[in-house]
C-alpha cells in the first residue's frame, strides 16, 4: 500500500492510475479505523479498481472545548488494517497541505448545516464541507464513500456536490453495528464499561420508534417521545435531539415519504449519534447514492 503524505506524491499516484485507466474510489476518514470504515473500503473495492483512504483529523470541524486534541490517533494500527483489506493507498496530509496558509474560502451549506448536530456544534459542518471539498479536489476520485452513520453529514455532502456541480459520485454505506446494536464509532473508545452498556439505548430507542412506525404510527412527536423514553430509562438524560425527518432532505415535513429518525445524546461526556430509516424495507443505499 502506497503511503502518501504530500500533494506531489498524490499527483504522481493519480497520474499512474489515469494512465492505467483506473477508476479511483475515495474514503475520507479521521482515522482510528474500525469495521465501519473498512466497510466503506470494501464497498469502494466493489466498483473501483483503485481505493484510497485519507486520514486527517480536521481541526476546522471541532469547536472550542471539543475533543480535537484527545481524538484517537492510531496510525500504525490503521495502516495495518488497510494493508490487510488490500487498500491501494493511504493519504496522510499535513494541515498545511489541506489548508495552505492564507486561505480565505469556506463552504456553507444552509440551512442544512445549522440544524440538528449543527445547532449544538456551530461551525462543525462548515468545517466538514470545506475539508471534504478540498480533499475531493486533491484526490479527484470517480466515487467517494460516506457512512450513513453520519446521516446529516452524508445529506449535506450530497447537497454540496450537487450545488457545486462537483464531478464525483457520492455513495452512502450502511451503518456497521456491534452485536448489541451500538453503531461503531472511533469515539466509543471514550466510554467506560457502564457507559458502554448505557449506549446501547440509542439503538433500542431507534428500534422502538421503528416498530411503532411500522405498526402505523405516523405522528413525529409520538415517535420521538417513544425513543426519548428508552433513552431516559437507560439513564441517558443529556439528549441533544431526537427527531424524525424526511430521509432525503432532512426537512421536518415527511408525510408520504420515508422518515429517518436521528438521535444525538451524551453518554457520560461522550456525544454519540445514531439514526435509522423507519421504513427499513427501503435498502439503505437505495435512492441515497
Ligand atoms: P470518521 O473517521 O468518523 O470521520 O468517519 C469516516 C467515515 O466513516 C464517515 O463517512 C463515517 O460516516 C463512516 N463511518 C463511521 N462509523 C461508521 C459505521 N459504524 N458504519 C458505517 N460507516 C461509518
Amino acid at each position: 500500500m502506497k503511503v502518501i503524505k504530500d500533494r506531489e506524491t498524490l499527483d504522481g499516484w493519480l497520474e499512474e492510475c489515469n494512465r492505467q485507466g483506473d477508476e479511483v474510489g475515495f474514503i475520507p476518514t479521521m482515522g482510528a479505523l474500525h469495521a465501519g470504515h473498512l466497510s466503506l473500503v470494501a464497498e469502494a473495492q466493489k466498483s473501483c479498481s483503485k481505493t484510497i483512504v485519507s486520514i486527517f483529523v480536521n481541526p476546522t470541524q471541532f469547536g472550542p472545548g471539543e475533543d480535537f486534541a484527545q481524538y484517537p490517533r492510531t496510525f500504525t494500527e490503521d495502516r495495518a488494517k488497510l494493508e490487510e483489506v488490500g487498500c491501494d493507498a493511504v493519504f496522510l496530509p499535513s494541515t498545511e497541505t489541506v489548508y495552505p496558509p492564507g486561505g480565505q474560502t469556506f463552504i456553507r451549506v444552509e440551512p442544512l448545516a445549522s440544524q440538528l448536530c449543527g445547532a449544538s456544534r456551530p461551525g462543525h459542518f462548515q468545517g466538514v464541507a470545506t475539508v471534504v471539498s478540498i480533499l475531493l479536489n486533491l484526490v479527484r476520485p470517480r466515487r467517494a464513500y460516506f457512512g450513513v452513520k453520519d446521516y446529516q453529514q452524508f445529506t449535506l455532502i450530497k447537497q454540496m456536490v450537487r450545488d457545486l456541480a462537483m464531478a464525483v459520485e457520492v455513495v452512502g454505506v450502511a451503518i456497521v453495528r456491534e452485536q448489541d446494536g451500538l453503531a461503531l464509532s472511533s469515539r466509543n473508545s471514550y466510554l467506560t464499561a457502564v457507559e458502554r452498556e448505557q449506549a446501547t439505548a440509542l439503538y433500542r430507542a431507534l428500534t422502538a420508534a421503528k416498530t411503532l412506525y411500522q405498526d402505523g404510527e405516523s405522528d413525529s412527536k409520538i415517535l420521538e417521545d417513544s425513543a426519548r423514553q428508552v433513552l431516559l430509562a437507560a439513564g441517558i438524560e443529556k439528549i441533544d435531539y431526537v427527531e424524525v425527518r424526511h430521509s432525503e432532505t432532512l426537512v421536518k415535513e415527511w408525510s408520504g415519504q420515508t422518515p429517518v429518525m436521528l438521535i444525538a445524546a451524551k453518554v457520560g461526556k461522550t456525544r454519540l449519534i445514531d439514526n435509522m430509516l423507519l421504513n427499513q424495507e427501503t435498502a439503505i443505499n437505495e435512492g441515497n447514492g
